[in-house]
């Protein structure tokens, strides 16, 4: 994930708290029962065994599209851990149930297997003092660990949830994995009966309530080629590439909802004295808002028709390029307001555990419950983190365990009804 956060002002939270007073405040009153009490112990008891797991699943590379290994190690901890119909979907996501006294309200707890690293990176981990250092320690082997210790806390001081919880570990979550594993969780296998969805992504304590939308494309321009002198007169590729980034450079799109663009690669072309016959380019669009994002995507297209249009203009429109425009993701933008139940109570068990909490704005999972309207947050795991999707990532484990306990508080408070 990718995530920014701003600091909410004190008036802004007691707004918020105001506003809760149909939750109440959850954390303070689930605080006070003794069977959350003996789980949240069991949390700080078990977070030695939590960073354990942590460390074992960071270990097993799992590249984008290669998480099969760490989803078969994930699978037999759900087992051992005493989760029920324990399972990989046909997507790669690994589901381990742990029922409630009914069905609904079903929480889908869930954090992703995949890495952002490729395929023979040593991902060994080091540990000195309080930090654990390892590509993919923090993101988002803390979330997995997560999962697995809020589940064990739960089981070992038997606590009964109202509704249902399904722990997850999704497939696909970094760059071109496109979310296809909760896409597929909402899409397909879990459709219509998920009720709210938490995501453990990362670090810290931070709540991520804004699903930052992207659309990315690979552009290509094609042409007969030829020599630059004997066949000058034939449009170019490269050249209607060109005029496309030009335009493309001039965009003026809004700074709040904040929206982006950029052309992040190009190429084509195969000698100086060439017409090119092929020219490339891959794109990445995003903001925060459904509507800005399909606006400036519109602007793109046009962008790139017009290009083509000119460029066979130029040159008599004799011969003429071809334009082809292949969408390699699309993550829809989302929001799940700051006065939902779902906020109120992940602010709410924040505060309880002595934290400020801040609401912040991210690509993660929770895109596409947001994009469909179910109530979603991502949390971070606890703990620090730094150089996320570096080979230098580090996780510092001081006071690790209150991403742990506050995933107990959230997955108890989830589930009432
Ligand atoms: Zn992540």
């Amino acid at each position: 994930m990718k995530r920014t956060h701003r600091w909410i002002f004190v008036l802004a939270l007691s707004v918020i708290a105001l506003q809760a007073q149909d939750i109440g405040d959850v954390g303070g009153r689930l605080m006070k029962d003794s069977a959350v009490q003996a789980a949240l112990r069991a949390a700080e008891a078990d977070e030695p065994a939590t960073l354990d797991y942590q460390v074992l699943l960071s270990e097993i590379p799992a590249p984008l599209f290669q998480e099969a290994r760490r989803a078969e190690a994930l699978k037999r901890i759900f087992e051992e851990i005493g989760l029920q119909n324990v399972r990989i979907d046909e997507a790669g996501n690994v589901l381990g149930e742990r029922p409630g006294l009914a069905p609904r309200p079903h929480l889908v707890f869930s954090a992703h297997l995949d890495t952002v690293f490729p395929e023979g990176t040593d991902v060994k981990t080091t540990r000195k003092g309080s930090v654990i250092a390892g590509p993919g320690i923090g993101d988002d082997a803390r979330g997995l660990a997560v999962i697995i210790g809020v589940a064990r806390a739960l089981n070992q001081a038997r606590v009964q949830t109202q509704g249902s919880v399904t722990f997850v570990g999704t497939v696909g979550e970094e760059g071109l994995g496109d979310l296809r594993g909760v896409k597929h969780l909402f899409n397909a296998g879990l459709k219509d009966r998920i009720d709210r969805f938490i995501s453990v992504d990362g670090t810290g304590l931070g709540i991520t309530t804004v699903g930052v939308g992207s659309r990315r494309y690979r552009i290509t321009y094609k042409g007969p080629g030829g020599h630059s002198f004997g066949a000058f007169g034939l449009p170019s590729p490269i050249h209607s590439l060109g005029r496309a980034i030009s335009k493309i450079s001039d965009f003026q799109v809004p700074a709040d909802p904040k929206t982006t663009f950029t052309v992040g690669r190009i190429g084509g072309g195969t000698s100086v004295n060439s017409i090119a016959y092929e020219a490339w380019m891959e794109v990445d669009m995003r903001s925060s808002d459904v509507n800005a994002l399909s606006g400036v995507d519109a602007r793109f297209r046009q962008a790139l028709d017009q290009a083509l249009a000119e460029e066979n203009a130029r040159w008599g429109g004799k011969v003429n390029l071809t334009l082809d425009v292949a969408q390699v993701g699309d993550r829809p933008a989302g929001r799940t307001p700051a006065d939902s139940p779902i906020v109120q109570a992940a602010v709410s068990v924040t505060r309880a555990l002595g934290h400020m909490p801040n609401l912040g704005e991210g690509s993660t999972d929770s895109n596409i419950p947001m994009s469909l309207g179910i109530p979603a947050i991502t949390v971070g795991g606890g703990g620090r983190g730094s150089g996320g999707h570096s080979l230098s990532e580090r996780f510092d484990t001081e006071r690790s365990w209150l991403g742990t306990q506050r995933g107990i508080l959230l997955a108890i408070a989830l589930t009432e009804k």
